[in-house]
């Protein structure tokens, strides 16, 4: 068990809160909140126990000086002044004096957003390679510090494990939640326990599929990554999505697992026809699993104790091509079956398709998540202290 937010006293400490506040920000509007909205529970606990609350959080990319406008951290700052109960602060450097004296006038109970910790890595990498200079300097800012990035998790970087080397450390709440909830899943013994995969790249998930092919007792497979395995197997898959770099993974898994693995019988095209898998045509795409595939998935859904899902199993963002994806869900939500979804994609789908609180866990870590799927360990988390 790690140490958790809840194993510390805050009364007018300086907490490091490493937060995942990774929104999309469209033209200086934050397009998705729900990360901040993800966040809030830790932050709001730091400042109602008196901490002087001082958060860090990477906003997508830094490479070149052009990129830092389109990657600032203000809007997010805008978006808490406007949610929190207290004063929200907003320091533009990362490092340097004019952040120090903020810290220092910060007051209990108050909270301060430093700029995107990827500003760090304009020179040298610093965030990114986990600097010991930029992870002292950091660690010199606080008494304590919390890590709440699920997200970034499975990164190796100043703001997550070079600064738990240095403090005090443990992990938020949402951190929490989604460690629990993935290895309550993940561990417990009951049968059948049901993977689905689809989404578009199967080169993101062969790790995820070699991993649980022994734990669990079936794989569904929809979604673009289908084509790529009805490929390896000398079907005509038209114009499909395929990966010709992962035929051979597919033809040895299916070898090797033949009855576990299930694929598509039919699909519908871009066109919208339907077509049993040995009747594609050059010219068609394939964009949602077919009627008599939703029946065979359903079927096996149904028994299900436990169910993983990593990827959609069509293209359910352009209208018409969400019925595969939206036929499992139901599945899932009218038999209350167990059900885990990982993957950014994923997540979206379930929102967008009104299933939000029929899942057991909707896990907000893309990156993070197909990591511990794969079965390896998340170094953000792995470096915090055990209890
Ligand atoms: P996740 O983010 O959940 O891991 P992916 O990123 O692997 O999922 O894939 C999600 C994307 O896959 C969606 O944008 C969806 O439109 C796309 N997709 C699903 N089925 C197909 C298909 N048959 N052809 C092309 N793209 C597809
Ligand atoms: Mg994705």
């Amino acid at each position: 068990m790690k140490k958790t937010i809840k194993d510390y006293e805050y009364q007018g400490k300086r907490v490091i809160l490493r937060c995942d506040l990774n929104v999309p920000i469209e033209n200086g509007i934050i397009t998705d909140n729900t990360r901040i909205k993800e966040s809030l529970e830790t932050i709001n606990y730091l400042i109602d126990n008196n901490a002087k609350v001082i958060i860090l959080s990477h906003l997508g990319k830094i490479k070149t000086e052009e990129d830092k406008k389109d990657n600032t951290l203000y809007p997010v700052y805008l978006e808490l002044k406007k949610i929190l109960d207290t004063n929200v602060y907003f320091s533009e450097e990362t490092s340097g004096k004019s952040l120090e004296d903020k810290i220092s006038n910060l007051k209990e109970g108050e909270v301060l957003i430093i700029e995107n910790t990827r500003y760090e890595d304009i020179e040298g990498k610093k965030e990114s390679s986990c600097d010991e200079t930029l992870s002292t300097y950091w660690a010199s800012l606080g008494d304590v510090y919390i890590n709440d990035a699920y997200g970034t998790s499975h990164r190796s970087h100043a703001s997550n494990v070079g600064i738990s080397k240095l403090l005090p450390n443990g992990i938020g709440f949402l951190m929490e939640k989604e460690t629990t909830k993935l290895d309550e899943i993940m561990n417990e013994n009951t049968h059948p326990f049901i993977v689905i995969m689809g989404g578009k790249k199967i080169s993101d998930k062969t790790l995820v599929i070699e991993n649980l092919i022994d734990k669990c007792d079936k794989i569904l497979i929809g979604g673009g990554m289908c084509f790529t395995f009805l490929k390896s197997m000398d079907i005509n898959i038209g114009s499909s999505i395929v990966d010709d770099d992962n035929i051979e993974f597919c033809k040895k898994i299916l070898n090797e697992y033949k009855d576990k693995i299930i694929l598509p019988v039919d699909i519908v095209t871009s066109n919208n026809e339907i077509k049993n898998i040995n009747n594609i045509s050059k010219n068609d795409v394939g964009y949602d699993i077919g009627p008599k595939t939703i029946e065979l998935f359903t079927k096996i859904l149904k028994e299900a104790k436990r169910v993983v899902i990593n990827g959609p199993m069509g293209v359910f963002e352009k209208e018409g091509f969400s019925k595969g994806t939206d036929a499992i869900y139901k599945c899932i939500k009218e038999n209350n079956i167990k059900t885990l979804v990982g993957g950014g994609d994923s997540a979206a789908s379930v929102n967008l398709l009104g299933y939000k609180d029929a899942f057991f866990h909707i896990s907000t870590g893309g990156g993070a998540t197909l990591e511990y799927l794969s079965g390896k360990s998340l170094p953000g988390i792995d470096i915090i202290e055990d209890k």
